[in-house]
């Protein structure tokens, strides 16, 4: 059995959690055995729909009303409880902050082998190799888990969310009797700022416009709001424009900020540096606009434009907005 915790956010199911059920799934297919899926929270059963067609066994779920939000050692017990009842071979979860804090908790709680932000995982005769970022994604890792069961989170984008079929199937849901203690409550969420962003989210985003030092100053990201727009798509920065004051931290792309995936990153006045790079590895084209015609980033991008960024973007912007 591998059992799959799911995470879900103010009532949808994560885009993660069902990337790390599909690689739980293909695991599955490769040793034979089946995938049941855990959530916990309260009001869960609107959630199950979604999980349809991912190639469930079984979906559990752990409800109580204090647990609306993410509870650490309530939710921690609540796993390690079912583990230990069920004893499955592997648990996954998606390496997210909620997911490596519940299964490191978890891990300690059982003293378990724990394998966090896996980006491969591979069965060689019977043994499970896990390759996993590390260092911000800079290095990648080989590792065999030896404890059993093995845990393991998945890197958001390492997989990509297929459902196994269309599936009208009412999957099967088992309800958890829970028995949960006033201590198991001592940390708890109190409030969840959203930031102050218009537009869809730089994660999400399908086309995201980047832009570095060379954009020269908080006006300068105008243009690339601009054709960010004309994609519906979101603009990042890399770590120099967050700490000359032009951006918020939130924007910023590469090892100390957000990881993206986009179908198109369009890097303005970017180096190229690794630690913004290991931000950006998952976009599928990278296009580079940069005056200095040996810009490491070149070496990395599939297009590349020497000129300056000034003069390129508004061209592009004109440009599609003549096709549109
Ligand atoms: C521990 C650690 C963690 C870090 N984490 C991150 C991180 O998460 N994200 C991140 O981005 N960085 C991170 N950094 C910083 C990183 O090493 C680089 O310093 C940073 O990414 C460089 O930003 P940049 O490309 O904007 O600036 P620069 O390296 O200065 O490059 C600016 C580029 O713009 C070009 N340019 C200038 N003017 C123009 C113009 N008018 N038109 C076109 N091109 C122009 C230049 O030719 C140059 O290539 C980290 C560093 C460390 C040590």
């Amino acid at each position: 059995l591998i059992l799959t915790f799911i995470e879900h956010q103010r009532g949808a199911i994560i885009d993660a959690s069902l990337e790390a059920l599909t690689a739980a799934r293909k695991l599955a297919a490769g040793a034979g055995t089946s995938v049941e899926a855990i959530l916990i929270g309260s009001n869960l059963r609107s959630l199950v729909d979604p999980l349809k067609g991912f190639g469930l066994a079984k979906v559990i779920l752990a409800q109580d009303e204090r647990l609306k939000s993410y509870v650490p050692e309530a939710f921690a017990k609540i796993l390690a409880a079912l583990i230990k009842e069920r004893a499955p071979e592997i648990v996954i979860a998606p390496a997210t902050e909620q997911g490596n804090d519940l299964m490191s908790r978890v891990a300690a709680k059982l003293d378990l082998g724990l394998a966090t932000n896996c980006a491969e995982l591979k069965t060689e005769n019977g043994k499970l190799n896990l390759t996993r970022y590390i260092m911000g994604g800079s290095l990648l890792q080989s590792v065999e888990l030896i404890s059993s069961p093995k845990l393991l989170t998945i890197a958001p984008h390492a997989f990509a969310a297929e459902p196994a079929a269309k599936s009208e199937v009412e999957l099967e849901i088992e309800e958890l009797k829970l028995s949960l203690e006033e201590k198991d409550f001592r940390v708890q969420l109190k409030e969840f700022i959203e930031s102050k962003k218009e537009g869809v989210s730089l994660a999400e985003a399908k086309v995201v416009i980047g832009g570095g030092r060379g954009v020269g100053s908080a006006e300068g990201f105008k243009i690339l709001e601009e054709l960010a727009s004309l994609f519906g798509g979101a603009v990042g920065v890399t770590r120099v424009a967050v700490n000359n004051g032009w951006r918020p931290h939130d924007d910023q792309i590469g090892q100390t900020g957000q990881q993206i995936a986009p179908d198109l990153y369009i890097a303005c006045g970017i180096s190229g540096a690794i630690q913004h790079m290991v931000g950006c590895k998952g976009a599928k084209k990278i296009v580079a606009i940069n005056k200095d015609k040996d810009a490491p980033i070149f070496s990395r991008a599939d297009y590349g434009i020497v000129g300056d960024l000034h003069q390129v973007v508004p061209a592009l912007i004109a440009e599609i907005k003549k096709l549109k």
